[in-house]
C-alpha cells in the first residue's frame, strides 16, 4: 500500500484538512496527515492552501464556512492568525504563536502544537526540562517558543544565546514579564565562554546546518560541545548536523528534529480527530519521514 495515499476513496463523508501560509509547496505535513488518516482509517484529504498577503481573516472564515474540520498554519501567519480565532489554547496564547486550528461552535479554537510537538518528542527522547539549565541557540521564531517552552516546563534557567545580542535579550524580556520569573538571560552567541563549566542541555534553534549548509555549525569551538550532556538539533534535514556530529564527539547525546515534526502533526491530528495515536503509528510516520532525507 502507499501510504501517503487516503485509505477511502473520497466520496459524500470526506473531510477536509489542510494548510494556509504563504508559501505551501515545500511542506511535508499532506503526506504526515494523509498517512495517518490511512493508518487510522479516517475519511480525511489534506491539502495546502497558499493565502495571500491580507487575505488570512477571509481565508479562515472561508474555511469555517465550508466545514473545513481544522487547518495547520505556517509562515507568516503563526501570530497574525491569533485575532482570526475564537478560542486561543493557554500555551499558544502565552506564545502569543498558532500552529493548528480546531473547529469549535462559531469559529476555530487555536493551538501551538509546534511546542507541545517538541515537549513530547523530548519527553520520549528522555530529555527533561524541568530544573534544567539550557542553553538554547537562536532567538528567531522557533527560538523564541523554545524559550517559553522551557520556562514554562520549569527550566532552572535559560542562557539564550543568538548573533544578534539585542534579539536575544528582547526575547529573554518578554518571556521573563510574562512568566513573572527571571528564567531567560540573553547573551550573544560568544558568551558560551563565561558560562560556569557544568553540563547543560543545549537546544539548538537557528538555521545553521540546515540543507545544503550541510558542514556548517552555529558554533564550532570543541570547548564549547564540552559543556553538554545533551544536544538537541531541531534541524532535520540532514538527519545528523554537524552540530549533532560535534556533540557526540564531545561524548554528549545527540537527537535531530524529526520527532518535533512528526508530533507537531500526531498532536494536531488527535485534536482534529478527537483520537490517540499510538507509538507504533507515529514510528511509522518517522521512518517514512526519514526515507526522504
Ligand atoms: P528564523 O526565525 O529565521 O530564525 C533563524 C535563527 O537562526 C535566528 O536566531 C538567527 O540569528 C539564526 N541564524 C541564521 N543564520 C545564522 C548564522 N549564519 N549565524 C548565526 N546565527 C544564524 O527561523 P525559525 O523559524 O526560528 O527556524 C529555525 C530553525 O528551526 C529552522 O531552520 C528549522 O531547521 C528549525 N525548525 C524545525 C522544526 C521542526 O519541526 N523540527 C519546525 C520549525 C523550524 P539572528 O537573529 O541573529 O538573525
Amino acid at each position: 500500500m502507499n501510504l501517503s495515499k487516503p485509505v477511502s476513496k473520497i466520496d459524500g463523508t470526506t473531510r477536509v484538512l489542510g494548510l494556509i501560509g504563504n508559501p505551501v509547496a515545500h511542506t511535508l505535513s499532506p503526506e504526515i496527515h494523509n498517512t495517518l488518516a490511512s493508518l487510522c482509517g479516517r475519511n480525511l484529504v489534506y491539502v495546502p492552501f497558499p493565502v495571500e498577503q491580507g487575505a488570512l481573516d477571509r481565508a479562515v472564515q472561508g474555511a469555517y464556512a465550508l466545514h473545513v474540520l481544522g487547518l495547520n498554519v505556517t509562515v507568516p501567519y503563526k501570530r497574525d492568525v491569533l485575532l482570526c480565532l475564537k478560542e486561543i489554547d493557554p500555551l499558544a496564547e502565552t506564545v502569543e504563536s498558532v500552529n493548528t486550528l480546531v473547529s469549535v461552535p462559531g469559529g476555530y479554537r487555536g493551538y501551538n502544537t509546534d511546542m507541545s510537538g517538541l515537549f513530547r518528542a523530548m519527553t520520549e527522547d528522555g530529555v527533561a526540562l524541568q530544573d534544567e539549565e539550557v542553553i538554547l541557540l537562536g532567538a528567531g521564531g522557533v527560538g523564541r517558543a523554545v524559550a517559553y517552552l522551557c520556562a514554562m516546563k520549569g527550566a532552572a534557567c535559560v542562557f539564550l544565546l543568538n548573533r544578534s545580542e539585542e534579539k536575544a535579550k528582547a526575547v529573554a524580556r518578554e518571556v521573563n514579564a510574562k512568566i513573572g520569573r527571571e528564567c531567560v538571560l540573553g547573551l550573544s552567541l560568544e558568551a558560551y565562554r563565561t558560562l560556569p563549566a557544568k553540563k547543560y542541555l543545549a537546544i539548538q534553534a537557528t538555521s545553521v546546518g540546515m540543507f545544503p549548509r550541510l558542514d556548517e555549525a552555529v558554533i564550532e569551538d570543541p570547548a564549547f560541545y564540552r559543556l553538554l550532556h545533551t544536544g538537541y538539533d531541531l534541524i532535520y534535514r540532514p538527519g545528523q548536523t554537524k552540530f549533532m556530529r560535534q556533540c557526540e564527539q564531545a561524548g554528549a547525546r545527540a537527537f535531530n528534529g524529526l520527532k518535533m515534526l512528526v508530533y507537531q502533526g500526531v498532536e494536531a491530528f488527535e485534536l482534529w480527530n478527537d483520537t490517540t495515536v499510538t507509538k507504533e503509528q507515529a514510528q511509522e510516520i518517522n521512518r517514512m519521514l526519514s526515507q526522504r532525507f
